[in-house]
């Protein structure tokens, strides 16, 4: 399986004017399966672990929470 995410969240950004690229966090499957090639990409944290969670659920069958995929899994790039 194939799959990139790749998120633009507008839920924090401010009106006009020049703004620093935030932070994003991500995850690779491949650190998790070695079959796998699913990345998820998110400026907003919450975010990123809600899709990491439920595509681990959903496609690996595996329950993690988001403390362990925050700690465990999730990279600031
Ligand atoms: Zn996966």
């Amino acid at each position: 399986m194939v799959a990139i995410v790749m998120l633009q969240s507008t839920r924090h950004r401010s009106g006009a004017g020049v703004k620093i690229m935030a932070n994003a966090h991500k995850l690779d499957c491949e650190a998790v399966s070695d079959t796998c090639r699913f990345i998820i990409q998110s400026e907003d944290e919450e975010e990123a672990v809600e899709l990491a969670q439920k595509h681990m659920k959903n496609v690996h069958g595996q329950e993690y929470t988001g403390d362990e995929l925050r700690e465990e899994y999730l990279q600031v790039v």
